[in-house]
């Protein structure tokens, strides 16, 4: 594979190995293990496997190998490691590198179950955890302390797309020591400059752009090939949080059509955004995307663009909201993000119902708040299906 492709270029070939057979596509190698010419083989494999030896699915497998290259490759770190789900990357990056009194320091604005992890799992096993406005670099500062061993953030927060400036904390972090992990699922491999902008360790949730279809679950992390085989890789492959090779699969073929998936996604979300922006029904348009957007400049520097999702609030509120979301004939009411079929989801009431009604109006997850992440469909389309059942909100 070579170095100097550009990311379209390996997200198409990127991790290739072929079968003697030569097969075009990347084949499915659905087998729990892998047979040893010999005794000594085996034994040799278990005390080193080689680049291209394989032991067992749950440590590795050649279809889920492609992935974790490929995916490397774009965003530019050393190495990969492929898991079942998004979850199961967020807790193999944060647990395998953590113990009993150590300390992080995280954004509160997080996806319900990155908070679980971080407020419920972490503490529960003596770890402390500080929560910290993200936009606050103040906070950040007076928060990371020398015994501080990680950062975490999502890099763009769910669902109210408020942006961390990842180079800004990258450096209150390490000036401190501490490892800077970040959930970048919003911001999507194509145009995440995440490793560039200080994140040591980059996670992502493939369920969402990188499959992009809505089929499959897996996750991914991103980071050093010290940190992915010698702290989280012996977490993973023991604890059972391996993605399976079906899944590793789906993935790489999303992969071959991520960026112009993305980038599509990503002009139609700029075009709905400024559709509804001066909306008489609408208190609020977010979208980093727009230049009135508070953090456009962030956006502009850290991504090039605002991404593929636009949140509203419907001023009447929970009421209204339901009869906009019922009204929709286009987009699907679901709770994914990122699929090829837009999707509008509600996230007072889903999402982030868990949450107490302080902790909503402090992340301003209000009740007329509609997250609305933008599908591949007709830009004129979608932006009549939501002026159409706006009016009926
Ligand atoms: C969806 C999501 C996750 C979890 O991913 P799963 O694949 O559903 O486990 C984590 N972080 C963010 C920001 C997400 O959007």
């Amino acid at each position: 594979m070579s170095t100097n492709w550009k990311s379209r270029t390996t997200a198409v070939h990127g991790g290739s190995r072929r079968s003697q057979y030569g097969e075009m596509a990347e084949a499915i190698f659905l087998t729990q293990g892998f047979a040893y010419d010999s005794a000594e083989q085996a034994e040799a494999r278990f005390i080193k496997a080689g680049d291209d030896e394989f032991i067992y699915a749950r440590y590795g497998n050649p279809t889920t190998r492609m992935f974790e290259e490929r995916i490397a490759a774009i965003e530019g770190t050393e190495d990969a490691f492929a898991t079942a789900s998004g979850m199961a990357a967020v807790n193999g990056a944060l647990t395998s590198m953590l113990r009993a009194g150590d300390h992080v320091v995280s954004s509160r604005a997080l996806f319900g179950s990155c908070l679980y992890i971080l407020e419920e799992v972490l503490t529960r096993f003596g770890v402390k955890v500080t929560f910290v406005d993200g936009g606050d670099l103040d906070q950040w500062r007076a928060a990371v302390t020398p015994g501080t061993k990680a950062v975490f953030f999502e890099t763009m927060a769910n669902p109210t797309l408020d942006l961390i400036d990842i180079a800004a904390v990258a450096d209150i972090a390490h000036a401190q020591g501490a490892l800077v992990i970040a959930d970048n699922v919003f911001a999507t491999p194509v145009f995440s400059q995440a490793v560039a902008l200080g994140a040591d360790v980059v996670v992502y949730s493939a369920t969402k752009h990188i499959d992009g279809q809505g089929r499959a679950l897996g996750g991914v992390v991103c980071g050093s090939r010290d940190y992915i085989r010698k702290v989280l890789e012996p977490y993973m492959k023991h604890t059972g949080g391996s993605m399976s090779p079906f899944n590793a699969w789906i993935m790489l073929n999303g992969m071959a059509t991520l960026d112009l998936r993305c980038r599509a996604m990503a002009d139609t979300a700029l075009k709905v955004a400024t559709a509804l922006s001066s909306h008489p029904k609408l208190s609020r348009v977010i979208y980093p995307g727009l230049s009135s957007h508070p953090q456009h400049s962030l956006a502009m520097r850290q991504m090039g663009t605002g991404g593929t999702l636009v949140s509203f609030e419907i001023a009447e509120g929970k009421e209204a909201a339901f009869r906009f979301m019922n009204a929709l004939t286009i987009a699907k009411i679901s709770n994914n993000l990122g699929d090829a079929k837009s999707i509008a989801t509600h996230p007072a009431t889903t999402t982030h119902q868990r949450l107490s009604p302080e902790q909503k109006a402090r992340l301003g997850i209000s009740p007329g708040l509609i997250r609305f992440s933008v599908g591949l469909e007709d830009a004129d389309d979608l932006i009549a299906d939501l002026t159409q059942a706006l009016e009926k909100a």
